[in-house]
């Protein structure tokens, strides 16, 4: 088996979540694999490592899990993107569709400083609109967007139609 095949193996999926019709991928299975989640920070930390990034920003809540991880590996910081009202400082906010309703999200303002070099990190790129009002929200603040990085992709949903420009890497795809 391929480190591929072993941590889809890893990826559990539960059908009809949140809503009916919705076939959930669900990276909680593969991040309690001490070795899936070895595997899994290993090959991001490998795709960026020569990226000089500056800052990893993870989307809440499941970028929140590995992001600081890779941030680590890189020597970068660490920058939450979070659900309104989360944040307790001066934010600014991107709105966005999501595959199952709609969505705020907001960052602080003093998160991102211009030309600063970021990686913007997920659990999931489904349609995109999560990942695209990311992006939003680090050009607003003159960040530099050099890398969205997912453990997971649905093909089908063509997402990355929606960062076309931008250099996107997911460990596992699905069609
Ligand atoms: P998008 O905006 O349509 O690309 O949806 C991506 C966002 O929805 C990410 O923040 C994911 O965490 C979440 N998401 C959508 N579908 C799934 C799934 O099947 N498993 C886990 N998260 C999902």
């Amino acid at each position: 088996m391929t480190d591929i095949d072993h941590l889809k193996a890893l990826v559990r999926s539960v059908p009809d979540f949140p809503v009916p019709g919705i076939l959930f991928y669900d990276v909680t299975t593969l991040l309690k694999d001490r070795k899936g989640f070895a595997t899994l920070v290993d090959a991001l930390a490998e795709q960026y490592v020569d990226h000089n990034a500056d800052l990893v920003l993870g989307i809440e809540a499941r970028g929140f899990i590995f992001g600081p991880a890779l941030a680590y590996r890189l020597g970068a910081g660490f920058v939450p993107v979070r659900k309104p009202g989360k944040l307790p400082a001066e934010t600014i906010a991107a709105d966005y569709e999501l595959e199952y309703g709609n969505n705020r999200l907001e960052i602080h303002t003093d998160a991102v400083r211009p030309g600063q070099r970021v990686i913007i990190v997920d659990d999931l790129l489904a349609t995109g609109g999560t990942a695209a009002a990311t992006v939003e929200l680090v050009t607003a603040l003159g960040g530099e967007v050099i890398g969205l990085g997912f453990v997971i992709e649905l093909d089908f949903l063509h997402g990355r139609d929606k960062l076309a420009g931008h250099d996107v890497f997911s460990l596992l795809r699905y069609d």
